[in-house]
């Protein structure tokens, strides 16, 4: 059932660490699993996406995002006749390295780390599947196939991809210096990430009250479709209907988007047809939406960006978790001690600061904001009404 230009488990790069296959499930099926049950994956119930876990309940939270990432991709894949298993195991990681406190808490830490090799939330995530996870006596990490780690890296700097390169000649990071490709599988969970998270946000924007349906209004993407609702279903229009109109308008706004994605894809496959995945990996990119709908997506993202990202709510209470995230930094780093895991422990190769940064993107928000106020007395960040991105 899959295309040549496919990810075909059988013809994998393999695994760092040799190991037999197993007798039922695939080398995808496998990574998949290992993701679900590793420690950073269970964590990622308690991080914020955009609001804070503790705001509602009904927000999303990098676990459920990445569930959806892995729901529209895995739809998209079977139409294109990709591997499903791969997507899938590679949007249920793609987040595994995100810090507590959505991104304010990547650019504390980043800052942080900037003389000791900066703070990255792609390589984080791929730290954490390499090396991080503790749950084989043979080796650090999860020993992931070629495949799912190189759709783990979606982004690397060019300094930071040398030294992967270093330690892996010709591996996951190569392509960033060789101006290559990854996968379909991987082009494809990039995409869905985008698609999850334009509509998702819509959604818990609107659900929180930074943003209104009325706003909206200036989106083509939304307002074409909210339109198309209420001339189909009038009773949507109206406050006691509200939620209902914002589902069917985002439900056919995803709709769309996937059935766009999933046919200016299979032209330019067509078009390129490329007979392998190495010649996916040298061809630009192949995984894509139309370009009218390239140019809706990005005008829903600015819209976003300036009317919820960068809301005065949002704004403020970033402030105070980069605060959070910048007090504890120093604070373990003058007192390892107080860390759960003994900075003795780290291998020769790891400085003292990045066993601190590892120890703090680890961290749910719910822990980083407990250790806050057992370090410094000072309790933020709670009860309050905040979101972040
Ligand atoms: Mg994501």
């Amino acid at each position: 059932m899959l295309a040549a230009f496919a990810c075909d488990p059988a013809r994998s790069r393999g695994r760092r660490f040799a190991q037999a296959p197993a007798p039922t499930r695939t080398e995808y099926q496998r990574d998949r699993d290992r993701i679900v049950h590793s420690s950073a994956f269970r964590r990622l119930v308690y991080k914020t996406q955009v609001f804070l876990n503790h705001e509602g309940d009904l927000f999303r939270t990098r676990l459920t995002h990445s569930l959806e990432v892995a729901q529209l991709g895995r739809s998209i894949a079977r139409s294109l006749a990709l591997n499903e298993d791969l997507v899938e195991a590679i949007a249920l990681a793609h987040d595994l390295g995100h810090t507590p406190f959505g991104h304010a808490g990547q650019d504390a830490l980043n800052e942080c780390m900037a003389e000791f090799g900066g703070f990255e939330h792609n390589l984080q995530s791929l730290r954490v599947v390499d090396q991080l996870e503790e749950r084989y006596p043979q080796f650090d990490g999860l020993n992931l196939s070629f495949e799912t780690r190189e759709g783990i890296l979606k982004h690397c700097s060019r300094a930071n991809a040398e030294q992967l390169e270093r330690s892996e000649p010709g591996g996951v990071a190569s392509r960033f210096l060789s101006q290559g490709q990854a996968s379909l599988e991987a082009q494809l969970c990039n995409l869905a990430d985008e698609i999850a998270y334009n509509a998702h946000d819509i959604d818990d924007g609107v659900r929180s009250g930074l943003i209104t349906i009325d706003q909206l209004a200036e989106v083509a993407l939304f307002d074409d479709f909210r339109r198309e609702a209420v001339a189909e279903y009038p009773g949507l229009r109206g406050p006691p209907q509200g939620r209902r109109l914002l589902y069917e308008t985002i439900r056919r706004m995803l709709s769309a988007q996937v059935y766009d994605v999933i046919e200016a894809s299979s032209t330019a496959l067509q078009r390129a047809a490329p007979q392998s995945v190495d010649e996916v990996r040298r061809m630009p990119p192949l995984l894509q939406f139309g370009s009218d709908m390239q140019q809706r997506s990005q005008a829903l993202k600015t819209f976003l960006l300036h009317h919820l990202y960068r809301h005065p709510r949002v704004l403020q209470t970033t402030g105070q978790a980069k605060l959070m995230v910048r007090s504890l930094f120093d604070a373990y780093l003058a007192h390892p001690q107080q860390m759960q895991r003994g900075i003795e422990e780290r291998s020769e190769a790891t400085s003292a600061e990045r066993v601190v940064a590892d120890y703090i993107a680890g961290m749910t928000d719910r822990f980083a904001g407990r250790e806050h106020e057992r370090l410094r007395g000072l309790k933020l960040l709670v009860g309050e009404s905040a979101c972040f991105v």
